[in-house]
């Protein structure tokens, strides 16, 4: 089992302080979501550990099974098992998709034990069968004209092609139809499983409607203000935040 801790987590952009003391613990075998009010530094979570250079982390660690996350450059903390989707610029001209992959596959991998190329071509064909994606989508630029849904469709590709550790997913969810939401989800939940944490942000119940998440977090205000299970999902999409404002007594 691997776990990642988020300690008492403060971080700052352009000298405002926007995360103020965020914890959360994830562990491998786990989904989590985390909801919550426009602004209240949900994005600015998953930059800073992905390790945007915009956002400093001016107190509190980050650690992956107790090897300090923070301290390593960004392609350190894909090679230790995060996966980010914003992590991956969002047009490379003249990479296609299909190299951008393998190359990616190799960096996690030992000198002289990279992915042979038929190994390669049969895993990348039969997952993007399995997410309904287009076959020329691998022989296309990375992200270069693709569509919102495609972008999507994509990031979870890497998801199922890079096998990380812990995936953090921000708003994975957005701007797709409903025939996009279930492909994306379908990947999320094939990825289930001992080897495999993730932490989903979103404003919106209906992707937790296709993938059931073990842990619902509510972010406010820079910290995660509450947790539960699912229901507390269902709670807010018909509630909405307020009563968890009047409950901790938090001024807007
Ligand atoms: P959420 O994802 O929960 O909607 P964000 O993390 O995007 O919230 O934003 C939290 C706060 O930080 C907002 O007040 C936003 O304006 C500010 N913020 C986020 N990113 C930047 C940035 N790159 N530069 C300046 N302010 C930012
Ligand atoms: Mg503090
Ligand atoms: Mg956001």
């Amino acid at each position: 089992m691997s776990t990642l801790v988020i300690q008492d987590l403060h971080v700052a952009i352009d000298g405002k302080e926007i995360l103020k003391g965020l914890n959360l613990t994830l562990n491998t075998n786990e989904i989590h979501a985390i909801m919550g009010p426009n602004g209240t530094g949900k994005s600015t979570l998953a930059s800073a550990i992905m390790g945007h250079p915009k956002y400093e982390v001016t107190s509190g660690s980050v650690t992956l099974d107790g090897e300090d996350v923070l301290e390593m450059e960004v392609d350190e903390r894909a090679q230790a098992g995060l996966f980010l989707a914003m992590q991956y610029p969002s047009e490379i001209t003249g990479v296609t998709n299909a190299d951008f992959l393998r190359s990616a596959i190799n960096s996690r991998r030992e000198e002289g034990d990279e992915i042979s190329i038929m190994k390669f071509i049969r895993e990348l064909d039969s997952k993007m069968e399995y997410l309904e994606m287009d076959q020329d989508m691998a022989q296309r630029y990375l992200n270069e004209g693709f569509s919102g849904g495609e972008k999507k469709r994509n990031e979870i590709l890497q998801l199922m092609m890079l096998q990380p550790k812990f995936a953090i997913l921000d708003e994975i969810d957005s701007g797709l139809d409903i025939d996009a939401l279930k492909v994306v989800s379908k990947g999320i939940n094939q990825m289930r499983g001992e080897g495999f944490g993730c932490l989903i942000i979103t404003h919106y119940q209906r992707l937790l409607n296709y993938i059931t998440p073990d842990h619902v977090h509510v972010m406010m205000q820079g910290r995660v203000v509450k947790s539960g299970g699912p229901e507390l999902a269902h709670k807010l999409e018909a509630q909405g935040y307020d009563w968890i404002k009047e409950e901790l007594g938090i001024e807007d």
